[in-house]
């Protein structure tokens, strides 16, 4: 199964490269492209929603970060030698393994700003009965609650926060550090919840989002973002269109001068885009590849049992 081959190759390549970044964050953050990292304790989550811009490091705070103490190569070839290397049947199950250690509370940082962790009971308390609604068949246990940063649509830099699967957290907080330190303009990235699970209405707001217990719009089928396996990304720029009867729909509605795809507009995603790289190198379908229907927003992956 060549798929799930590539699956666990990649794995293998994320841990180390996150092993090196766990080893080094410091080093990773005072490299100068980063456009604007917040100095000293970032906004709890749940304060997230509320949170404005963020500071942004100055030169002077920017190089007094460098002297911050860093792992030596003695410190760092022990902490190396000693971890455990997967076998086969660890390597089944390593999709659920988070690849940097998770604190006592079970967060997982990837880097500052960066993080997941499993449902606090208030975060169940803001999601029960919405996007987590009655019936859903995906226990909290295999839910994680990520916080990141990112640039918004006037180059601010903003706290977004992403209800996903755990088998797709790592890959989530990989890929919007990635977004971030690119500048990668998103105008929104909330709970789905804040909009009363409400897709259209978060599709209109130009929202982000992932996890949403829900069908497939206009039809009973389980859609992936029910299981925290899909993710749309500037839905408003990149709508899902589909041809009922032959006739073009386009969802949401307001989209509709963005479902020409043959025209040029800033936050349209194609292959060339970066975020549809990130996506694609990790294993993660696009919607823009789909025959019968589009959904340019739209980006999933499947359990490597599936
Ligand atoms: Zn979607």
């Amino acid at each position: 199964m060549p798929h799930n081959r590539n699956f666990f190759f990649h794995r293998k390549a994320a841990a180390g490269a996150c092993l090196l970044l766990c080893l080094t964050p410091l080093l990773s953050l005072s490299a100068p492209s980063i456009p604007a990292l917040a100095a000293g304790g970032l906004p709890a989550p749940a304060a997230a929603g509320a949170a404005s811009s963020l500071p942004v490091l100055s030169a002077a705070e920017a190089a007094a970060a460098s002297s911050l103490p860093v792992l030596s190569a003695a410190d760092a070839a022990a902490s190396v030698s000693s971890l455990p290397v997967l076998s086969a049947a660890d390597a089944a199950a390593a999709s659920s393994l988070p690849v940097c250690e998770a604190d006592p509370d079970g967060r997982v940082t990837w880097q500052e700003g960066f993080f997941y962790e499993p449902l606090s009971e208030e975060v169940k308390a803001r999601i029960t009965g919405i996007s987590y609604g009655e019936g859903c068949i995906v226990p909290y246990e295999d839910l994680r609650y990520l916080n990141i940063l990112y640039v918004d649509f006037h180059g601010e830099t903003q706290v977004g926060e992403i209800i996903c699967n755990q088998a797709i957290a790592q890959d989530l907080v990989e890929i919007f550090y990635e977004l971030y330190l690119a500048g990668y303009p998103l105008e929104s990235v909330r709970l789905v919840d804040e909009f009363g699970g409400d897709d259209t209405l978060s599709m209109e707001h130009n929202n982000t989002s992932c996890f949403n217990f829900r069908v497939v719009d206009g039809t009973s089928n389980l859609s992936k973002h029910a299981y925290g396996l899909a993710i749309d990304i500037n839905p408003l720029y990149n709508p899902y269109v589909t041809w009922p009867g032959g006739k073009q729909r386009v969802s949401p509605a307001a989209a509709a001068p963005f479902a020409d795809r043959s025209l040029d507009f800033p936050n349209k995603i194609d292959e060339d885009d970066l975020c549809y790289q990130l996506f694609a190198e990790r294993g993660f379908t696009w919607g823009g590849h789909w025959r019968t229907m589009k959904d340019y927003q739209h980006f999933q992956k499947a359990l490597p049992e599936d």
